[in-house]
């Protein structure tokens, strides 16, 4: 029987050579839900995604993905993973001089053997979906950021992928365009049955979203709770983050002499 968890990340410690970035990780991602690892600039949660991607291995632990142990699959048996991964990254980055149906036909005409008639069907399918149906003929440059960001959702879903990361998916959104994605995320996840991980730091649109948080800090979870749980959180590194306090264990100083002895000094 299928594990209830579609992935699951049990002790998993890596680093890019000697620097260590992420220390003894424990995940389980139930399948269905909307998970979130959320947590500062550069406290790993990109590494994560890309564990779970099989672009990186672990150094210990094991990193499960539908029952199976990236570590011992293949190359052809990583592909055949990723085929079933749907990736958004920051920006999207479409490709600048195909049209919005082209670009989110790209990976159907390329890892399909789909009739062009049913391509055109699922484009406009995916496209109808992010609300973008009727700007398939425009290209990159006429796009908004707001709108460009949906066309790369349209396109990360175009194999219906059974699992969607998104990796700070709301970076440079105005606040509608935020709240449409936020909405999309959840919705594309219901639609297609899949299970996704949202990578942020977008703390307030995410905790509106998703139904459980990993809270990482310098490569360890500090943290991990459904958003309710996570606006209750004591620890001092959570709430700070979760409330956008200036000040806290993440110091808005840098390290620095007394103040005192600096203006002494002129
Ligand atoms: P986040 O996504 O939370 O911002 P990352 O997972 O991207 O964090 O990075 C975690 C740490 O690993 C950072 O200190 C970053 O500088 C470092 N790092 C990321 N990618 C590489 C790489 N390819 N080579 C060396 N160090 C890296």
């Amino acid at each position: 029987m299928a594990s209830e968890n579609l992935i699951e990340i049990r002790k998993v410690t890596f680093g890019y050579g000697r620097k260590p970035v992420l220390k003894d990780i424990e995940m389980k991602i139930p399948r269905g839900k909307v998970v979130s690892i959320m947590g500062i600039s550069g406290s790993g949660k990109t590494t994560i995604l890309r564990l779970v991607g099989g672009v990186l291995r672990a150094q210990r632990g094991e990193v499960i993905v539908d029952g199976k142990n990236i570590d011992e699959l293949d190359r052809d048996g990583i592909y055949r993973l990723r085929r079933r991964m749907g990736m958004l990254f920051q920006f999207g980055a479409l490709f600048t001089d195909l049209s919005v149906f082209d670009n989110v036909a790209f990976q159907l005409r390329e890892h399909t053997d789909l009739p062009e008639t049913m391509i055109r069907d699922l484009v406009y399918m995916k496209l109808h979906a992010v609300g973008l149906r009727g700007a398939h003929r425009l290209m990159p440059s006429e796009l908004s950021g707001g709108m460009a960001r949906r066309v790369a959702l349209a396109r990360a879903v175009a194999l219906d992928p059974a699992l969607i990361m998104y990796d700070e998916p709301f970076t440079g959104l105005d606040p509608i365009s935020l709240g449409v994605i936020g909405n999309l995320i959840r919705k594309l996840n219901e639609a297609l049955g899949a299970t996704s991980i949202v990578v942020t730091h977008d703390v307030q649109e995410t905790l509106g979203l998703v139904d459980y948080v990993y809270y990482l800090s310098e490569g360890v979870i500090v943290a991990e709770g459904t958003p309710d749980e996570m606006r209750e959180n004591a620890e001092p590194l959570v709430r700070q983050f979760v409330y956008g306090e200036a000040d806290g264990p993440v110091a808005f100083q840098y390290p620095a002499v007394e103040y005192g002895k600096d203006l002494r000094l002129h």
